[in-house]
C-alpha cells in the first residue's frame, strides 16, 4: 500500500531540485518550473440516481506549456489530492520533453471512486468536468486523456460535452478514444511496449541478450501485459508477476520458474489487472507475498505497478543479479531506495523515460486526428519504437559522457529542453 505520509509533489519538486542544482539554473527559470503554472480547483454538482444532489471535487493542473499544449491525464479516484495532480502534472512536461514531443505537461482528476457510481453518475462527472473547463483545454491548449480509472468511454463524454458547448467537431480535443472514433491503433500496446524498447537498448549496451536475463514485473494491467508480451517476443523470459488478487484485494506474487504464461494468465486475470488466487495454482504458479517480486533471482525488474513500491525499506532484498531496472509505473522508487540502487550501479530507465511510449502515442492520436487520416498498427508502432529509441540513446550518451547517473541525465535532458522553451518565449 502507498504510504500515507508520502507526498508525490514533495517527491517531484526534489527531483527538480537536485537537476536544478546540477544544471546551475538560474533563480526565476527554477521558480518558474519548481511550480505549476496554472491550477484549476472546482466543483461538479451531480444529481445522482437516487434524486440527491451529491458534490464532487474536480482538478485540472497545467505545469507548464512552453513547449505546447499541455498533456495528461484524468484520474477518477476517490483519494485524489491536489498535490498528487500537481506531481503529475509536473513529471508530465518532462516526459513530453524527454521523449522530444511538442506537448506540455498536464494533469487532471476527480475525487470519487467509479466502484460505487453508476454509468449514468460518471457521464454526469465528466460532462461536469468539462464543462468547467472548456475555456482552459482545447486542441490547441491542453488536452486530456485516460488514466487511473478513466477509459474511452468516459473521454467521449468530455468530447461530446466539448462539441456540443463549441458547435463543431474537435477530436484532437482529447486522446485515448476508441479506435474508429478517433483514437489510435496501437495505443492499447504503446506503453508496455515502450518499457522493452527502451529495455532492448539498455541490454544491448550492457551486452546483454534477453534470451539470457530473466525478468521480475510488478503489477499485471495494461502496462505489464504488453511489457511481458513483447519481451517473451524478444526471447526473454519472465518468472514472476505481482499484483491484486481479485477477492481479497491483496497483492501476491506469482512465480512459475519456467516463465509465466502470458495468455493462461489472462484467463483468470480480472479486467483491472487482478488474478485470481485460488486458481493460479492449478495452472502451476506459485503463490507468494505480494513483496515478494522485487527478491527474485533475475536480472531485470519492472515496477509496473504503482508509485512509491521500491522503498528504502525494500530496495536491500533486491538479488545482487539485478542489471536493469525499468521503471513502468510513474514514480515507483523513492528517492532513498534510489540512492542505493545509484550506488549499487545497476542500470535505471527512468519512469518518465522508459513509460512515455503512451504519451508519444497520444501524440500521434492527435496528430492523425488533425490530418483526419489513420495509419496502420504496424506503422504506429515503427514510428513509437523510432522515437523511444532516440530518446533512450540520447539520454544513456549523457549519462555515458557526463558519468550520471540515468535518471539524472533524462532529468538534465527535459529540464534543459523546457527551460529553453521558456527563455526561447522570453518568460524568464
Ligand atoms: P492498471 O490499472 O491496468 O494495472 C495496475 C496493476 O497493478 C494491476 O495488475 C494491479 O493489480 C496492480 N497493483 C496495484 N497495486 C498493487 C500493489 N500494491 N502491489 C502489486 N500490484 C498492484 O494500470 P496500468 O495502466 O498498467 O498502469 C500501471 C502504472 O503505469 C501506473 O503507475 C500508471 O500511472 C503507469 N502508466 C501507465 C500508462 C498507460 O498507458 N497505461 C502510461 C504511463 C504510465
Amino acid at each position: 500500500m502507498a504510504d500515507k505520509s508520502f507526498n508525490a509533489f514533495t517527491m517531484a519538486q526534489a527531483q527538480f531540485d537536485k537537476t536544478a542544482d546540477q544544471i546551475a539554473l538560474d533563480e526565476g527559470t527554477r521558480e518558474l518550473l519548481r511550480n505549476p503554472m496554472r491550477e484549476y480547483s472546482f466543483t461538479i454538482p451531480v444529481r445522482m440516481d437516487d434524486g440527491h444532489i451529491e458534490v464532487f471535487r474536480g482538478f485540472r493542473v497545467q505545469h507548464n506549456d512552453a513547449r505546447g499544449p499541455g498533456k495528461g491525464g484524468i484520474r477518477f479516484h476517490p483519494m485524489e489530492t491536489i498535490d498528487t495532480v500537481r506531481a503529475l502534472s509536473m513529471w508530465m512536461t518532462w516526459k513530453c520533453a524527454v521523449v522530444d514531443i511538442p506537448l506540455g505537461g498536464s494533469k487532471g482528476g476527480v475525487i470519487c471512486d467509479p466502484h460505487n457510481l453508476s454509468a449514468i453518475e460518471q457521464e454526469k462527472i465528466c460532462r461536469g468536468w468539462i464543462r468547467q473547463l472548456a475555456h482552459d483545454v482545447g486542441p490547441l491548449r491542453d488536452v486530456p486523456a485516460p488514466d487511473v480509472m478513466t477509459s474511452a468511454q468516459h473521454m467521449l463524454w468530455m468530447l461530446d460535452e466539448y462539441e456540443v458547448i463549441y458547435g463543431a467537431k474537435y477530436p484532437g480535443l482529447i486522446t485515448g478514444k476508441p479506435v474508429g472514433m478517433g483514437g489510435s491503433l496501437g495505443r492499447t500496446e504503446a506503453t508496455g511496449y515502450g518499457v522493452i524498447y527502451t529495455l532492448r537498448e539498455a541490454l544491448k549496451e550492457l551486452d546483454l541478450k534477453p534470451s539470457n536475463c530473466v525478468a521480475s514485473v510488478q503489477g499485471f494491467g495494461n502496462v505489464a501485459q504488453y511489457a511481458i508480451r513483447l519481451y517473451n517476443h524478444l526471447g526473454g523470459k519472465v518468472i514472476a508477476v505481482a499484483c491484486w488478487d481479485q477477492n481479497d484485494q491483496t497483492s501476491y506474487t506469482f512465480k512459475k520458474k519456467d516463465g509465466v504464461d502470458i495468455d493462461e494468465l489472462l484467463k483468470i486475470t480480472d479486467r483491472f489487472g487482478g488474478i485470481d488466487k485460488t486458481k493460479a495454482p492449478g495452472l502451476g504458479y506459485e503463490v507468494l507475498p505480494g513483496e515478494a517480486w522485487i527478491e527474485q533471482d533475475v536480472e531485470i525488474l519492472i515496477p509496473a505497478a504503482m508509485e512509491n513500491q521500491i522503498t528504502a525499506e525494500n530496495v536491500n532484498k533486491m538479488s545482487s543479479k539485478v542489471k536493469v531496472i525499468a521503471e513502468g509505473a510513474n514514480g515507483p522508487t523513492t528517492p532513498e531506495a534510489d540512492a542505493v540502487i545509484s550506488e549499487k550501479g545497476i542500470f535505471i530507465i527512468p519512469d518518465f523515460l522508459a513509460n512515455a511510449g503512451g504519451v508519444t502515442c497520444s501524440y500521434f492520436e492527435q496528430v492523425q486526428c488533425n490530418m483526419n487520416y489513420f495509419w496502420e498498427k504496424d506503422e504506429v508502432l515503427q514510428k513509437l519504437d523510432l522515437k523511444m529509441t532516440s530518446a533512450f540513446k540520447a539520454v544513456s550518451e549523457l549519462a555515458r559522457k557526463r558519468k550520471l547517473y540515468m535518471r539524472d541525465a533524462a532529468y538534465v535532458i527535459a529540464i534543459n529542453r523546457v527551460a529553453q522553451a521558456c527563455k526561447d518565449r522570453g518568460w524568464v
